[in-house]
């Protein structure tokens, strides 16, 4: 399986510079229809295609876990004890100013960035990530959390992929049947503990080739967990796409 295409993971500066210098870090935290919600130009997406070239992107990465590595090829942890997963991708890498958008977008309730993060994605996911894929699977949130944020990000992301290539979004098999604490600060063995059943899933996935969505993969607990529970329920191939990876 294609790991991310390995491309430089630093972002060239110069488009950068003349935006902070130009309008100031402020504008990031506004957002106009048909503008770039980072730099303000005209772009119907929602986000231009200077600034999108710009964002950092992964280089040799483990096709299994997409953990960053100096070489290409699985990772020693992948190596030593093998992932509910059978491949990740994530086109891009979860820094500065995309991880920015994606805290405005989840964190300050501006459900209307989910459309450019959306295209963003769907743009620049390798197509052999969805190839043959049966359903796409967000990671649900619990009922409660979804309450108070009004909208589940990952669900958003995955309808912008689903539009864009045709594919079938599953957003009802799957619930999220504890509310688990932040896993931000615990340890991967706490994460694991933190998560366990926390997912129930209510169809027959026999023989079913899955695809997984977050919008940020880190240790990839939640991801593992949620293959676990698909693959319980019968799915053949479990593989999982994260906007971007940490
Ligand atoms: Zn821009
Ligand atoms: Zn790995």
């Amino acid at each position: 399986m294609a790991p991310c295409h390995p491309q430089s993971p630093t972002p060239s500066s110069g488009h950068w510079t003349r935006l902070l210098q130009s309008w100031g870090a402020v504008l990031l935290e506004r957002f106009y229809p048909g503008r770039c919600a980072l730099c303000l130009d005209p772009a119907p997406a929602g986000l231009c295609a200077a600034c999108a070239s710009d964002l950092a992107r992964p280089g040799p990465s483990c096709p299994t876990c997409a953990e960053p590595l100096p070489f290409a090829g699985d990772c020693p942890s992948c190596q030593r004890s093998p992932p509910r997963l059978d491949a990740v991708w994530a086109p891009f890498v979860y820094a500065w100013p995309l991880s920015h958008l994606l805290l405005a977008y989840k964190g300050g309730g501006r459900p209307q960035l989910g459309r450019p993060l959306g295209s963003l994605l769907a743009e620049h996911l390798p197509l052999i990530a969805t190839d043959g894929v049966d359903r796409v699977i967000p990671v649900p949130l619990h009922e409660r959390r979804l309450v108070y944020r009004g909208f589940n990000q990952a669900e958003d992301l995955a309808r912008a992929l689903c539009r864009q290539r045709d594919l079938c979004i599953d957003t009802r098999s799957v619930t999220r049947v504890r509310a688990t604490p932040s896993q931000q600060g615990l340890s991967r063995r706490a994460r694991r503990a933190n998560l366990r059943g926390a997912f129930a899933v209510s169809a027959d996935l026999s023989g079913e080739r899955i695809l997984l969505l977050d919008d940020v993969m880190t240790t990839g607990t939640t991801l593992n967990e949620l293959a676990d529970a698909v693959r319980r329920a019968g799915a053949a191939r479990v593989t999982a796409v994260a906007l971007a990876r940490a």
